[in-house]
């Protein structure tokens, strides 16, 4: 490959998302799975629709944010241009933002508290719009960090699914940063089997392979396809 081509490659969005399809598609094989069953959710947060734009004009369609107001900012009109648009929600849900999250979400990955449960079982009911779930898991029992408890997720899989009768797919977890996240990848799993959920979304950009061998479903990274974000606040 010419030099010039090389590094326009690398620099441009479409260029980094197909250099990411390629790793997924790789590590999809490694581990006998099919690149089709692993859904690569592009991390669009800190980036604005223009960068989104560029990933849907290179076939990209299933995105994630992590707040609500800056999805609320960007997303409406995307959705409206690209019908098959579909967006996740990565990033914690207050209650009182969830009536919006059921309206412009596609997919809650972070569900993580009865509370919660009820509030969106209420509000899908509200809107006539039943979103995907997934339960987010804090499999390091990091206190800072959102999450049920590994020890607590059977109860909530049972309020979400059985009582509440939501949308639920699967399990979702972020390891803690300084550890390897392997074994947190194998908890999730576990989890998920047990309960026969049929969802892992776990991997990032700097962990998206291992997480494929480990049975990810879907793997979240924003990094190695917007390039990096402004540092916060
Ligand atoms: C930001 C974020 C990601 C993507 O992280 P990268 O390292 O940029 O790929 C994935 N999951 C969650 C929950 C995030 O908040």
């Amino acid at each position: 490959m010419i030099p010039a081509m090389d590094s326009q490659h690398s620099d441009s969005i479409e260029g980094r998302l197909a250099a990411v399809r390629a790793r997924v598609a790789e590590a999809a094989g490694q581990a006998g799975r099919r690149p089709d069953d692993v859904t690569l959710v592009a991390v669009s947060k800190t980036h604005g629709a223009a960068a989104v734009a560029e990933a849907l004009a290179a076939g990209h369609l299933v995105f994630g944010e992590n707040r609500v107001q800056e999805a609320q900012a960007k997303y409406p009109d995307l959705k409206a241009g690209h019908p098959r648009l579909r967006l996740h929600l990565i990033g914690p849900l207050q209650s009182n933002k969830a009536a919006d999250a059921v309206r412009l979400f596609d997919c809650i990955e972070t569900l993580d508290r009865p509370k919660l449960a009820h509030v969106l079982a209420k509000e899908m009911a509200k809107a006539g719009r039943r979103p995907d779930c997934l339960i987010q898991v804090n499999t390091g029992e990091e206190p800072q960090k959102a999450g049920v408890s590994p020890g607590a997720a059977a109860e909530l899989i049972r309020l979400a699914r059985d009582e509440l009768v939501l949308p639920l797919r699967g399990l979702m977890c972020i390891p803690p940063v300084d550890e390897n996240p392997a074994p947190h990848f194998a908890l999730l799993r576990e989890l998920a089997r047990a309960e026969h959920l049929p969802w892992l979304s776990m991997g990032m950009s700097g962990d998206f392979d291992t997480a494929i061998r480990f049975g990810a479903t879907h793997v979240r990274v924003g990094t190695a396809i917007f390039g990096r974000r402004p540092p916060l606040d």
